[in-house]
């Protein structure tokens, strides 16, 4: 194993150490803050717990299931509520089953479900070069489910423009698909079915203690290479093909360095042309807002939560009825619910004052409840989201380009490939394997 430096100590970060470490490395992490985690910051304060961040992933996972175990970390299966979701869209609150069950739900005509019933015989090609999230739904599954999958996959995962992501970038998977089957219905029902026998399908999990307990566990796996208030200036190539790392107070050098920044952090640290490269993507600011209070008062449905449809009529983006799919979240008797605001549809919002923004969301849980929503207690956070507009996967074949005449320069991170812990995984599997030189303890 090269001897590597790990820039930046988000989960992102923290994730690609731990692969490195699992496969007998010894890999030192530079963080700028006083502790580890980034974004993922959990609040834990008067027996509630509060995501700002990740809050849930699906596990197992084949990337990040082996580092996880071999840190020591372990997640908790959600409840089974978590397979519940609704949508409000229109007044109303519709309930939406994973099942085929799905089909009978009234949140589309069944004009609209019959047209979406045909996505498997939909041979139209897709335009040449990246196509928008947009574009791709209503293409397959035509205008009205099209415009709802989609608008729900961009708020749900980007608080993104779904006319502005763009599907190969911000949904591969769904791309493969098709690619594989010539429909994504009939690509997923074929993946399903080479799934090896025996095989657990993956599910909803949760971090029992919290993402921030998560994060610390695996700085620890790292020993004491886990180093915390050092904020990294620049990252160089020595003449002699090593790279050296600087920040105020010292330099260390290795034969590889990991930048697990977002562009705009990493963009100073490094050379040009890379550096330019990196500047100027587009990000989502988001408010998380966390409501809690008496389960008589906020009364929430019994699931996951609801994403907002195009013609709901309210501006939260969505709102996960925490306390009802994971253990935990709230004392007994209590409920948390979580609600994300802004994003690229509603930036505006992000003027508002905290308290302005969580008196809006408890009005909107209450129209999504039907019931008065008196929380008693309350907590803020913000924080912007990368988005990958269309046109982004070309930007990181010019990424992996310069890459390429940087050997032992490597990028990770959410700003990337993947905004999700599990892409962070398969960036951790992909960058450890390739900085391996010796077999998997
Ligand atoms: C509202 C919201 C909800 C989300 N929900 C989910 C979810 O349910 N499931 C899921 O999988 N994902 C979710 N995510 C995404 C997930 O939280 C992110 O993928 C992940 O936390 C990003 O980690 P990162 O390490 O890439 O970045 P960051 O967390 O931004 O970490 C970067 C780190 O680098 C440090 N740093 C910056 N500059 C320097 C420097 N010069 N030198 C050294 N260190 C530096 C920072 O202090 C920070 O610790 C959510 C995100 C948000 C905002």
């Amino acid at each position: 194993m090269r001897d590597v430096i790990v820039v930046g100590g988000g989960l992102g970060g923290l994730l690609v150490a731990a692969d490195v470490r699992r496969r007998g490395g010894d890999p030192i992490l530079l963080e700028a803050s006083n502790r580890p985690g980034g974004v993922a910051q959990t609040i834990r304060e008067d027996g509630f717990l509060l995501e700002p961040a990740a809050g849930s992933l699906l596990l197992p996972n084949p990337d990040l299931t082996p580092i996880l175990e071999a840190a020591g970390v372990s997640f908790v299966a959600a409840h089974r509520e978590a397979r519940t979701r609704f949508v409000y869209d229109r007044g109303t609150l519709f309930e939406v089953p994973e099942s085929p069950k799905f089909l009978f739900t009234r949140l589309v005509s069944w004009r609209a479900k019959w047209r979406a019933a045909r996505e498997p015989w939909v041979t139209t090609p897709p335009p040449a070069g990246e196509e928008s999230l947009l574009g791709f739904f209503t293409r397959r599954f035509g205008l009205d489910v099209g415009r709802l999958g989609a608008d729900l996959m961009a708020h749900g995962v980007f608080a993104g423009d779904p006319a502005s992501l763009s599907i190969q970038a911000a949904f591969p998977r769904l791309v493969a698909l098709e690619q594989a089957a010539g429909s994504v219905v009939k690509g997923g029902l074929q993946r399903r079915k080479q799934r090896p026998a025996g095989t657990r399908r993956p599910s909803v999990h949760v971090a029992p203690e919290g993402m921030a307990a998560i994060a610390a566990r695996l700085a620890a796996y790292l020993d004491d290479e886990f180093r915390p208030n050092h904020p990294v200036t620049a990252v160089r190539r020595s003449d002699g093909g090593r790279w050296i790392v600087e920040w105020d107070g010292g330099t260390e050098s290795a034969d590889a360095v990991v930048v697990a920044l977002a562009p705009a952090q990493a963009s100073p640290l490094l050379p040009e042309p890379l550096a330019g490269l990196l500047t100027g993507r587009p990000l989502a600011p988001v408010a998380v807002v966390g409501l809690g209070g008496p389960a008589t008062s906020l009364r929430l449905p019994t699931g996951f939560g609801a994403l907002t449809g195009p013609d709901s009529g309210i501006r939260a983006l969505g709102i996960l009825f925490e306390s009802e799919y994971s253990p935990d979240r709230a004392p007994s008797g209590f409920q948390l619910a979580k609600g994300i605001y802004g994003g690229a549809a509603d930036p505006g919002i992000m003027e508002e004052s905290d308290e302005a923004i969580a008196a809006l969301m408890s009005r909107e849980l209450g129209r999504i409840t039907g019931r008065t929503v008196e929380p008693t207690w309350v907590r803020v956070r913000r924080s912007s989201i990368p988005q990958y507009p269309v046109g982004h996967a070309a930007w990181m074949d010019q990424v992996d380009e310069q890459l390429a005449h940087l050997p032992g320069l490597h990028l990770a991170g959410w700003g990337y490939r993947g905004i999700g812990v599990s892409s962070l995984g398969a960036d951790a599997a992909r960058i450890g394997a390739a900085l391996d030189r010796g077999p998997v303890s």
